[in-house]
């Protein structure tokens, strides 16, 4: 009982509008946010009212425009409800102060923009994402443009890729007869992180300044036993799920599924998905939130891709569908996908779009994090391809070869035990290696890495999407005979685009030859693949689509290859501080301890063997100076790097990676050496354990 009357308490529902506005106020804001429809400005103050009101009730004495700038994170700025009224105060949010902000956002990447003496930026509400109260601020969804009226942000390019694919959908399903008002494309984001216990946390510069370990031999027990994945809860994790689960419900976050991941120390939380706008902020809310809880437990939650070498990272598994207003699933295969043209056709849209694309959903989600993981073997490789299962596999197959399709009906499931119940068996496996699977009713990209913005993939999938229909469209529209002119179109995109579709393993050694072979794309590091973006067909069809102008394009491009850089050389920099401040001291301070039992050796007994005193002496007296070597190499190359957004990241990528590389070996290969007094901070095993 308890649990539905605290879901989204704090948030301003349709239940809170349906109660707090006038009955036309109420009809008009709705349109807006079901339907598209244009916001009526004559409302602005009704609805601003009631929320202030509502909002007061919550205990808010603040209110803040909520935008979510190219950092990739959200950004807020607090103004209080009091207004001077004479020598008394009054609480207000104007129709105004709802509708537009204008934050003083020099700071903000603009890549280029903007100029800092052209500081104009403005929030503009996003009546389609709840606004909702947090810590006694009213936060209002907000998208963030500049005063020449460039996106400065993720939201606002989203609802523009949202409002392309709407267009484009509907035209296409129009073709087919089928009316609705609005076609969603939905998000289902699960969400991977690790815990850890703040003791350990607070010891490591390296993860409280980079959110991961620059340095740490391999733990000596990882995740060989594959013991932690689904593994019974320990009960400081369960706690922490608990309060984590009641706290995202209270803001109207469904969160569903949580479980223990592959990596000790590992977790997941998936929610059940929704329009993909609000999936997109209730994602950075979840990743706020998750951390924000952690601390009250005592724990740090990293939602860094890679914080541990040597056990798998955290990524995001973004489900994409695309759903009408009427409740119909457009990727529902239905009983008989061989019978259904429009399945079909918007299947070989949506393959032929990644396979055309397939360059910028690549670049969408790469950064130095995520660079980490896939291509490692255990994200998805950094090549694009689609996995469609057997039963769609064999049929997409057999059209475009013009083979016999032999349908495989799903089977009742039973283990012969009589007492045990049939359950459905689904008529396709799932492939885990696979970067876009389908998987029964939508497709799931896996390529994100666990701390990215939601939006970005999103962005890309949306636009790519809605120029396949738009062709589609093209192509059909007006034509005498659809069945045989659809029927062909499909055939010719799946002939055409066969070379995205791999139904195999993404791990193994002999895919990347392939896909060499087919022509794919593998772009290994993001200074590689954010040059995707500067391609003028890529950009061509975000311009085409209204998503972006060529200008926007190119300014996140290198707000992309810059922060990569940055990100990179504020690790290098922790590095050398590590290995110089830290390492080095302690490992002679360990030598120090070495020599004077070896010289005390010496003289109690001048034949008592010291072979093994003198060995790791030794051994640790060359490396200790091979770390100061390799230290003072990287920093010479992070200092001279050249400048230019491109030239910069590719010379981190080819070069600051290997020094970091190679500090790294050095330091790794001392710690089983060094005696656990002495290392200057906690080891893998202490930290992936640290949680008991
Ligand atoms: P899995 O078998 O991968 O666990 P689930 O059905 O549990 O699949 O879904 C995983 C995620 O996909 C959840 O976040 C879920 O809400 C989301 N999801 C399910 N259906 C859709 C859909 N139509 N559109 C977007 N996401 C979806
Ligand atoms: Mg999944």
């Amino acid at each position: 009982m308890r649990l539905t009357e605290n879901f989204g308490c704090n948030v301003f529902n349709d239940n809170v509008m349906k109660n707090t506005l006038p009955g036309e106020v109420y009809v008009s804001l709705r349109r807006t946010i079901d339907c598209g429809a244009p916001f009526d400005p004559a409302i602005a103050a009704t609805v601003a009212n009631a929320m202030k009101d509502w909002a007061l009730s919550k205990g808010a004495t603040h209110y803040t425009h909520w935008f979510q700038p190219l950092t990739g994170l959200t950004a807020e700025k607090h103004d209080s409800f009091l207004q001077p009224a004479g020598d008394r105060a009054i609480l207000q949010l104007s129709g105004r102060d709802l509708i537009v902000g204008e934050p003083d956002a020099s700071s903000f990447p603009s890549g280029g923009t903007r100029a800092t003496s052209a500081a104009r930026g403005y929030t503009a509400w996003d009546p389609t994402s709840p606004a909702f109260v947090k810590e006694g601020t009213l936060y209002i969804p907000t998208v963030f443009v500049s005063y020449t009226g460039e996106t400065l942000d993720k939201k606002a390019p989203l609802l523009k890729s949202m409002t392309a694919l709407d267009i484009q959908a509907r035209r296409l399903l129009s073709l087919f007869g089928i009316k609705c008002e609005r076609v969603l494309s939905t998000v289902g984001p699960e969400q991977e992180y690790f815990l850890i216990d703040e003791k350990v946390f607070e010891r490591r510069e390296d993860l409280m300044l980079t959110g991961r370990t620059l340095f740490g031999a391999r733990a000596t027990r990882g995740q060989e036993l594959e013991d932690h994945y689904f593994s019974a809860l320990k009960p400081r994790i369960a706690a922490y799920m608990h309060d984590l689960d009641e706290t995202l419900w209270r803001y109207g976050i469904f969160a569903k599924t949580k479980h223990n991941e592959v990596a000790p120390a590992q977790h997941e939380l998936a929610p059940v998905f929704s329009t993909t706008n609000i999936a997109v902020d209730q994602n950075q809310l979840t990743m706020e939130l998750m951390q924000k809880v952690a601390k009250r437990h005592g724990l740090v939650c990293l939602l860094h891709e890679k914080p541990f070498e040597g056990v798998n990272g955290s990524g995001k598994h973004n489900n994409w569908s695309l759903s009408t207003d009427t409740g119909l699933n457009l990727l529902d295969p239905g009983e008989d996908p061989e019978r259904e043209p429009r399945f079909l056709l918007i299947l070989a849209c949506i393959i032929a779009a990644v396979d055309r694309y397939q360059g910028i959903l690549r670049a969408s989600v790469a950064s130095a994090g995520n660079d980490h993981r896939l291509g490692a073997d255990e994200a998805p490789p950094a090549i694009v391809s689609v996995y469609l299962g057997d039963q769609l596999g064999a049929l997409v197959e057999s059209i475009a070869t013009g083979g016999k399709y032999v349908p495989k009906k799903p089977v009742p499931g039973s283990i012969g035990v009589p007492s045990s119940p049939i359950f459905p068996i689904d008529t396709t496996d799932r492939n885990r290696t696979s970067p876009f699977a389908f998987t029964g009713n939508k497709f799931e990209l896996r390529m994100l890495g666990s701390s990215a913005s939601v939006a970005d993939p999103n962005i890309v999938l949306n636009t790519i999407v809605a120029q396949a229909f738009s062709e589609a469209v093209e192509a059909l529209g007006g034509v005498q005979n659809l069945e045989s002119a659809c029927k062909e179109y499909t055939e010719k995109l799946f002939k055409a685009h066969a070379r995205i579709i791999f139904n195999f393993n993404g791990y193994g050694p002999d895919w990347e030859q392939e896909a060499a072979r087919r022509g794919l794309l593998n772009l290994k590091t993001t200074d590689k693949a954010a040059l995707e973006f500067f391609k003028p067909e890529n950009i061509a069809v975000f311009v085409r689509q209204g998503v972006f102008s060529e200008k926007e394009v190119v300014a996140r491009a290198n707000i992309m290859l810059e922060t990569y850089a940055k990100t990179v050389c504020i690790e290098a920099r922790t590095m050398v501080k590590m290995a110089r401040r830290q390492i080095f001291p302690a490992v002679n301070r360990y030598l120090e301890e070495l020599l004077q039992v070896i010289e005390e050796k010496r003289i109690l007994n001048e034949n008592l063997p010291s072979d093994a005193d003198m060995l790791v002496a030794k051994t640790l007296a060359g490396q200790n100076e091979a770390l100061m070597r390799a230290a003072e190499k990287l920093e010479e190359d992070f200092s001279s790097l050249p400048e230019g957004a491109k030239e910069g990241a590719e010379a981190v990528s080819d070069v600051i990676i290997a020094d970091m590389g190679a500090l790294r070996a050095v330091a790794d290969a001392m710690e089983p050496l060094c005696s656990t007094a002495h290392w200057p901070f906690p080891t893998y095993n202490e930290i992936l354990y640290s949680v008991r």
